[in-house]
């Protein structure tokens, strides 16, 4: 029997919502999957080098991801992170005691030398993750963000502000002298389809695409191009995308992501609730068709895949689901 063509798929994707639409396109069997993830997160924790959006990949598509929160492993302690306590050590940001193991490996193959992307793909490989997890860039990027209370890193923004300041500006440290890697830049020269996770468009998406080359690459593939909607309702689901895009003057809904991606993509799934927005997404070139975009299980992971599967090959969004 002769094996069918899969159709090369290359996800671009942040932390939560990217892993989310990551599971669902890792379930479809017609598919080889490719993702490219941000490493602008990343930053030095106890001396330890922590990248939490890649990390979210890896333990969601090696089902060790804890479902509640979305991030971190499941059936996690905090005694590692309570003997740093006692010695003393700021511990606002949470490392659990099986995630610990992971930043100690990843931290010495990195003092050994190691590429980064290398590491990367060992740590999925050895989880038994079937995708392939490509870091952008080699080199280290962080997002900076200018608030009202000083100049922020993204964790401490994040996690120990609670992302409570407002922001100005944003900056990806380190991305204009970043040098793209040959495996990210192959994956969208090479991909029938590209997706853009609902993931946050300025602070998971943009940090991939602020490397040199990455932009340039996405616009000179011949792929379909989708993203999707990480709003609903004029909402988003969790975090921070909401607050961080209006503090910056940007639109905080389904239009306002088109905005961010106009001459990036041919078609923006939004939800079916942000049907009135159709008419000003398609104004910028891009077509708006709509759905069910919140992904509650594993079901709905999977119809969402497939959904933005059919759409990203069809010449018309036309029809709506079916
Ligand atoms: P982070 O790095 O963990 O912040 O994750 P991402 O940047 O990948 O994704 C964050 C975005 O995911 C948020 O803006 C959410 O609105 C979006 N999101 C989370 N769950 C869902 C979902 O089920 N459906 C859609 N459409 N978006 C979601
Ligand atoms: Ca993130």
């Amino acid at each position: 029997m002769s094996e069918v063509q899969k159709t090369r798929v290359t996800l671009l994707a942040g932390g939560v919502g990217g892993a989310k639409m990551a599971e669902g396109l890792a379930a479809l069997d017609d598919i080889d999957l490719t993702i490219i993830g941000n490493v602008a997160d990343d930053d030095a924790f106890h001396d330890l080098w922590v990248s939490p959006d890649i990390d979210t990949l890896t333990y969601s598509l090696a089902g060790l991801i804890d479902r509640s929160k979305g991030w971190g492993v499941a059936d996690e302690g905090n005694r590692a992170l309570d003997v740093l306590k006692t010695l003393g050590e700021d511990t606002w940001m949470f490392l659990g005691d099986r995630d610990f193991g992971l930043h100690i490996y990843r931290t010495m193959r990195r003092g050994q030398g190691d590429r980064p992307s290398d590491i990367a793909a060992d740590v999925a490989r050895a989880f038994g993750v079937g995708p392939k997890i490509l870091l952008p860039t080699d080199d280290i990027v962080q997002t900076r963000l200018e608030t009202d209370i000083g100049e922020l890193g993204f964790q401490d923004y994040f996690v120990r502000e609670q992302c409570k300041p407002d922001v100005s500006a944003l900056h990806y440290v380190g991305a204009s002298k970043a040098t793209p890697t040959d495996e990210a830049l192959e994956a969208l020269a090479l991909a029938e389809i590209i997706v853009v996770a609902p993931s946050n468009p300025v602070l998971s998406i943009a940090p991939i695409l602020a490397i040199p080359g990455m932009t340039e690459a996405l616009k000179a593939s011949s792929a379909h191009k989708i993203g999707v909607s990480p709003f609903i309702a004029g909402k988003v689901v969790k975090g921070p995308a909401a607050k961080v895009m209006a503090s910056l003057g940007l639109r905080a809904d389904s239009l306002g992501v088109a905005e961010q991606y106009q001459g990036l993509i041919d078609i923006l799934v939004i939800d079916d609730q942000d049907k009135a927005l159709v008419g000003d997404i398609e104004a910028l070139g891009i077509k708006a068709p709509s759905c069910d975009i919140l992904m509650k299980d594993a079901e709905d992971k999977k119809r969402l895949a497939r959904q933005v599967m059919d759409w990203a090959l069809s010449a018309s969004c036309e029809g709506g689901a079916e």
